[in-house]
């Protein structure tokens, strides 16, 4: 069975392909948990890029907010290649704005 879906936004459609409703419900749920996000959780623009950052040959995926810097990175799955939103710290916190940080020149630290 195929299963067009389109973001809430409407930026994006893809096609999701499965051999039952559980699998269609387990690509649809991996493809919102990544490309579902719709706003900058500090700011609250809709104005948010991808961005792949590739630092020697390591390869750094974010969301970028176009208006005020802040980033939501993701991590990958050690299989299959898929990602996931950072949004809780090395000991499994949930981190505050969804995992969304800014980096203040301050304090430099990300915020
Ligand atoms: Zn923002």
């Amino acid at each position: 069975m195929k299963v067009t879906y389109q973001t809430r936004n409407g930026r994006l459609n893809v096609q999701l392909e499965g051999d039952s409703q559980r699998d269609i419900f387990g690509e649809i749920a991996k493809f919102q948990e990544v490309f579902e996000e719709d706003a900058c959780a500090k700011c609250g623009s809709e104005n948010i890029k991808f961005v792949v950052r590739n630092v020697d040959d390591n390869f750094y995926y974010e969301l970028r907010c176009a208006d005020c810097g802040a980033r939501l990175s993701f991590g990958s799955h050690k299989k299959g290649g898929g990602l996931f939103p950072r949004r809780k710290d090395s000991e499994g916190n949930w981190l505050p704005d969804r995992g969304w940080v800014k980096w203040n020149p301050k304090t430099e630290k990300n915020e």
